[in-house]
């Protein structure tokens, strides 16, 4: 007898509804749910096999605890004992600030909800953090200055029904296909296409125009679009003056970004740059999808805010099919900022630094709040290698291996007190821990998960926790050892968090239950909203940003002549740690590589798959060369999902000032055949 189980898939953030198949208390397959509002019955090759991992042998079922330098399994009440215990000494003896707890993305709302809780009001610190930091802080920073969210405008059903699709730093088919597959439907109703990569992707095979910029040069080339669409009078006038401010300040920049002064910045002819910006502003129904190639930048939040600048300049903002649609990276990374796993907010991006809200959270709780702003992912790190923070508790991420510059990272983790780890396998960074408490998957759980299209969706048990208990469960065992106890059935800490935060006061599992609900859901009975910013920007009126071009932290010079670029693939998923585990997808891509323009690798002799080695000023790796004429010359790419082979010793950990995220997509390079 087989049970049919409605859930989410746990990988990447479009978030598409599938059901998990279990027979005698096993997942043996999943299935497509046609009725989704995501999905509509599709799913890419890493949701048809999303439930080998649950099962694998090599799933962590036993807590364990380190004793000289060797892990040793422990009884759960004694790993809790010893957590709790050295949670207290280390908050006793250094303060609460000398802890920090970093949540997840792969985790429900409910247990990033409970592990802020957790931070804030049982260990008595805003360090709170998760991997936001290093994917889409730039958008929450961005976004939010220039609209007043920090979130996407649209809803993935209009994108079928564009007449043009600007991709900018993203690559749907590969990282997010089923959102891909509806930029197909685009084309095939005569949508046109503009990709602006440095890469030929497989959308730019599809595309009318191809803008194959080079790397950290976004901002001259939209600067460009602005300046051609003002100079040829095809901007927004109405819109521009009813609707935002700043922009005579913005015209005062971008009158000097004309085409032709960009072509040597961007490598890109003017003549294409103004075919582009001509297509995107005269299309009646035209839209920006942008992704890590724009966030991943020391000007991340700038880029964010120089793609709001060009969609506000056109009017293709705050209205139905328009919009920008910033594709969120992990399953629930929208989720995790949404239950304020920041460190400067709680749920629903209400600031910690306000006294009433956090009265408001004081009273619920029954506890005094700390009122400081807390330390990002980046801070705490510098901080542990400066020796100044003496324990992290991480839930779910393996920063070893997807945070970048590695060897900085291990020296902060190194630099640690006490490091605890709560994972489902034995992740790089969990064999840096002293005590490993095995978590559970998204199978083993309720709760919920918020796509990229701010759309809440439930996440249903399927099969039993492997290790017996829940994420959100260990959080509430070790809170209740440091004397704070809290609720952790799934659906109360729902309400909880919906109690407590206005733009989610309508949420709940009960009405969630069909096709989940697009936030904000400000009451009971709300419906959901599927495009924000509607008459009015959230923030009032729309802002522009006047922004000028500052290149990355590195460019390429005599020792180091090449910028690498790095990403994501369509069979595997950050680390690997799930995928690497499936055999047919890792049959597909076994291994890392570097891809070269042919000219770059004739010149030094490079042959097809030989192995070369990529060096930065970080660190070095050797891996097989890809030539392909689908780079440009002058860049290196490599996909960051090799744990043996892990790209991100060479990455730059330079960052963004003001939402701290790393420089992956751009830094310095050379190249030397082995
Ligand atoms: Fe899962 Fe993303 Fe693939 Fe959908 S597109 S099945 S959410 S990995």
């Amino acid at each position: 007898m087989i049970k049919r189980v409605l859930t989410t898939c746990p990988y990447c953030g479009v978030g598409c509804g599938f059901y998990l198949d279990v027979r005698d208390g096993r997942i043996v397959g999943v299935i497509p749910s046609r009725s989704n509002s995501v999905a509509k019955g599709h799913l890419c090759v890493k949701g048809w096999h999303a439930h080998e991992p649950v099962q694998h042998p090599d799933r962590l079922t036993k807590p364990l605890i380190k004793k000289n330098g060797v892990f040793k399994e422990a009884s759960w009440d004694t790993a809790l004992d010893y957590v709790a215990r050295r949670l207290k000494e280390i908050k006793a003896k250094y303060g609460p600030d000398a802890l920090a707890v970093c949540t997840s993305a792969r985790c429900t709302n409910e247990e990033n909800f409970l592990m802020m809780k957790f931070a804030r009001a049982a260990l008595g610190t805003n360090n709170v953090d998760h991997c936001a930091r290093t994917c889409h802080s730039a958008t929450v920073s961005g976004l939010n200055q220039s609209f007043g969210s920090g979130a996407s405008t649209n809803s993935y059903d209009e994108l079928p029904r564009m007449d043009c699709i600007l991709i900018i730093g993203s690559n749907p088919t590969e990282a997010h296909p089923i959102v891909g597959w509806r930029v197909r439907s685009a084309i095939d109703n005569g949508a046109k296409i503009i990709v602006c990569d440095p890469r030929r992707i497989l959308s730019a095979e599809s595309a009318d125009i191809h803008i194959q910029h080079y790397p950290g040069t976004d901002i001259p080339l939209i600067n460009a679009m602005i300046n051609f669409i003002v100079s040829e009078n095809l901007h927004a006038q109405d819109f521009i003056r009813e609707r935002t401010e700043g922009f005579d300040e913005l015209w005062r920049i971008v009158k000097d970004y004309t085409p032709e002064s960009v072509q040597a910045i961007t490598g890109v002819e003017a003549a294409l740059i103004k075919r582009a910006a001509k297509l995107y502003a005269t299309s009646k129904q035209s839209c920006i999808m942008y992704s890590l190639g724009i966030t991943e930048h020391t000007v991340g939040t700038d880029n964010v805010m120089s793609i709001a600048n060009l969609a506000m300049v056109t009017g293709h903002v705050g209205r139905e099919f328009s919009g920008v649609y910033p594709m969120r990276g992990q399953n629930n990374v929208q989720g995790a900022c949404d239950m304020g796993a920041l460190p400067d907010v709680y749920s629903g991006y209400q600031p910690v630094t306000d006294a009433a809200v956090r009265r408001k959270f004081e009273k619920a709780w029954a506890v005094s709040l700390p009122s400081k702003k807390g330390l990002t992912l980046t801070d705490m790190m510098t901080k542990a290698v400066e020796g100044d923070m003496k324990c992290f508790y991480i839930i779910g991420e393996d920063q070893v291996r997807t945070d970048p510059d590695t060897h900085m990272i291990e020296r902060a983790l190194a630099n640690l007190e006490f490091l605890v780890v709560q994972e489902i396998f034995l992740s790089e960074t969990a064999k840096k821990a002293d005590v490993i408490l095995p978590g559970a998957s998204y199978a083993e759980k309720d709760g919920t998960f918020t796509c990229a299209e701010r759309r809440f969706q439930r996440v249903r048990r399927a099969i039993e926790p492997l290790a017996g208990k829940t994420d959100g469960e260990i959080i509430c065992e070790i809170s209740k050892r440091l004397g704070y106890e809290m609720e952790s059935a799934p659906s109360k800490v729902c309400d909880e968090m919906s109690a407590l935060t206005p733009m989610f006061t309508g949420v709940s599992f009960q009405r969630l239950e069909a096709n989940g609900l697009q936030w904000p859901v400000p009451a009971k009975n709300h419906p959901g909203t599927p495009i924000v910013h509607l008459g009015k920007f959230k923030r009032g009126r729309g802002k522009f940003a006047p922004l000028n071009h500052k290149p990355p932290a590195e460019v390429p010079d005599h020792e180091y002549p090449f910028i690498l670029s790095t990403g994501r693939m369509l069979f595997h998923y950050n680390s690997g740690t799930m995928t690497k585990r499936v055999p047919d997808l890792l049959r597909e891509c076994p291994s890392n590589f570097v891809q070269l323009n042919p000219a770059d690798a004739k010149e030094r002799g490079i042959g097809k798959r030989q192995n070369v080695r990529v060096k930065t000023r970080r660190g070095e790796l050797v891996a097989p060369a890809e030539i392909t004429d689908k780079i440009k010359k002058g860049v290196l790419w490599m996909p960051f999902h090799f744990s043996d082979e892990p790209t991100n010793v060479l990455t730059n950990s330079a960052f963004d000032p003001v939402c701290k995220i790393g420089e992956y997509k751009a830094c310095a390079a050379r190249i030397e055949k082995v």
